[in-house]
């Protein structure tokens, strides 16, 4: 579950001139505060680099230009990237007034931990590099010359606070973030990416459009689902249980706290239990919140005797679990504490398992396109033989099925070699939004481990007990963080069939008033969302807030149409479709709402 930051390839030219790059940025801020300034670490990241200081004062953004400026003419003056290997002794001479690389020294002394505090394998040389009158503990590898650092592709971002070796009990350092490409193209290119990144921040779009928000009174990472945001939300759950229903599965409702001794069977409490809450007690019983549906669907499965005549079965619940992630984890809808998947349990015998994995994919893939995600990618992890439950043979047939799957589906997949959990194979399903950033959504997890824990079985054909085949498989995954992909890669405009408000009537003056209710009624009628901006402001900022709460048309009202009986279309694109009839207006937004465009 705890997801790291990515450290890019080191051998790479970005990753050599981002790291360089974060060189250059502590000798501008050791100048800029001589004597004063702490060095922390400062590592290449996925789209850049930066590095953590103590200062006197908090940096502003104009202290931001003065550091990149005088980056900027430290490259210009092409300094040599300069290696030496030293003793610990003589690094802890060298740092002495840095107390944060004396720590560092420390660990890479002791061994396991490389200049950065993060666990290594090997026992690191100690090293230092040095550009110009600025020295660095550092193991590299950067570039040769500061001159091979493009001052056109380089820009310092932000500034924010991190605790060292990102501990809350720590001091709180000033982390500088900075970007650096091999072209200003590059640059230019990525700024952009930022910026739209921003504009599509489900937080501040959650807000904007008044979707959800997160109560400091209610406890952190726990979401409270707005009126708007909740219509999103029934409506893909009205959806997806109405595809469910077709596809096979029934639903079951299960309670959100079971006794210790079926997080004790079912494993959690060994490999879970510091994501789960502490317990509750009662009746001299411990009870806990669930941080998965698993084991209660297992108990209905196991609440009589099943055939082989009444396999396949699949459970299917929107079930609301609990899960304890760090605060300094948390992020809007997409890291919380309190989720519901949407979770469903498949129960098969082993001939059966093919069909029944095509099946999911399948139905799993209709879905995801019914929300406007075409770019989807597929990602098999195999079974690691360090650590999985059952026996190799157990997992050949599985694992040839998955694939066997994905190529009939035509998705592009990768296959994870070693990457499976101990308890069986998946597929990971990806989706790549608008910004070609993926977000992670389905999974379709074999279980090897939990049948036999629970002692699941059926009798066969041969009237012997065999154990079936269990598929763990959430498709939208945790509706928070589906809705914030979901938010995100819209930006906020929803398909129309999805929008909170699918039509605003924008009367012209108070006369239009009345036309506008009727319009509004009879288009209720006909089952779309309508709502009527009754202000008395200017058309024109009618329209732009309508436009700002991204509702896919705008139907102006004044004495020309209510004379004709008719109304005028915009869109949130800011298309014109020009004066129609209701009924004209009605069948547009019933075909855009059918092919859920
Ligand atoms: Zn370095
Ligand atoms: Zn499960």
């Amino acid at each position: 579950m705890g997801k790291k930051e990515e450290r890019p390839y080191p051998e790479t030219e970005l990753y050599r001139i981002r790291h360089s790059a974060a060189h250059v940025m502590a000798q501008a801020v050791m100048e800029m505060f001589p004597g004063e300034a702490k060095l922390a670490i400062g590592p290449p990241i996925e789209e850049g680099f930066y590095y953590d200081f103590a200062l006197p004062r908090p940096l502003t953004p104009e202290d931001l230009e003065t550091i990149e400026a005088r980056m900027r003419e430290i490259i210009g003056g092409d300094f040599r990237f300069e290696k030496q290997v030293l003793s610990a002794d003589e690094a802890r001479q060298l740092f002495q007034d840095q107390p944060y690389k004396l720590e560092l020294i420390d660990g890479l002394e002791a061994g396991g931990l490389d200049e950065y505090g993060e666990p290594i394998a090997e026992k690191p040389e100690i090293s230092i590099y040095t550009q110009d009158a600025f020295t660095d503990l550092c193991r590299g590898p950067h570039v040769e010359h500061t001159a091979q650092i493009n001052p056109d592709a380089l820009k310092l971002t932000s500034v924010a606070g991190a605790y060292w070796r990102g501990d809350e009990h720590r001091d709180m350092l000033q982390r500088i973030y900075g970007t650096a490409w091999k072209t200003g193209e590059e640059l230019e290119q990525y700024l952009w990416r930022q910026e739209q990144a921003k504009l599509r921040d489900h937080r501040r779009l959650g807000r904007e459009l008044d979707l959800f928000s997160v109560s400091e009174d209610v406890g952190p990472g726990l979401i409270l689902w707005h009126p708007k945001g909740g219509m999103i939300r029934k409506l893909a759950e009205d959806f997806s249980r109405a595809e469910h229903e077709q596809g096979g599965y029934e639903f079951v409702y299960t309670p959100h706290i079971g006794k210790s001794s079926l997080w004790q069977t079912s494993g959690h409490l060994e490999w879970f239990a510091e994501y789960m809450y502490p317990p509750i007690e009662l009746d001299e019983q411990q009870y806990y919140l669930k941080p998965m549906n698993c084991p209660f669907h297992i108990q209905i499965y196991k609440s009589q005797t099943r055939s082989y005549r009444d396999l396949p079965l699949r459970y299917a619940e929107w079930g609301t679990v609990y899960r304890y992630e760090r605060s300094g984890v948390l992020h809007g809808l997409l890291r919380v504490r309190g989720l519901t998947q949407d979770d469903a349990h498949l129960f098969c015998r082993p001939d059966q398992m093919p069909e029944e994995i095509d099946k999911v994919l399948e139905f799993s893939l209709n879905i995801l396109r019914a929300f406007g995600f075409d770019e989807i990618h597929a990602y098999l992890s195999t079974r690691n033989p360090e650590k999985a439950a059952g026996a190799p043979e157990q997992w050949e047939a599985p694992t040839r099925a998955l694939q066997a799957s994905l190529e009939r589906s035509g998705l592009p997949y990768q296959i994870d070699e070693g990457e499976a959990t101990f308890y069986g194979p998946k597929i990971d399903l990806k989706v790549e939004d608008a910004l070609g950033r993926e977000w992670q959504l389905s999974t379709i997890q074999f279980d090897f481990l939990l049948p036999e824990r629970f002692g699941l079985s059926f009798v066969g054909e041969d009237g012997q007990e065999h154990q079936p085949y269990m598929i763990h498989r959430a498709l939208m995954g945790a509706m928070e963080r589906f809705f914030g992909t979901l938010i995100e890669h819209h930006a906020g405009a929803f398909p129309v069939w999805l929008s909170p408000v699918q039509a605003t009537l924008i009367p012209i003056a108070d006369r239009h008033l009345e036309y506008a209710a009727d319009v509004a009624e009879r288009l209720r009628e006909a089952g779309l969302r309508v709502e009527v901006d009754e202000r008395s402001d200017r058309m024109s900022a009618k329209i732009r807030d309508a436009q700002l709460q991204k509702v896919p048309y705008m139907l102006v009202v004044g004495d020309r149409e209510v004379e004709a009986g008719r109304v005028s279309v915009r869109l949130r694109s800011e298309e014109d479709l020009g004066s129609m009839s209701v009924d004209s207006f009605l069948e547009r937004a019933s075909q855009d709402i059918q092919a859920k465009h």
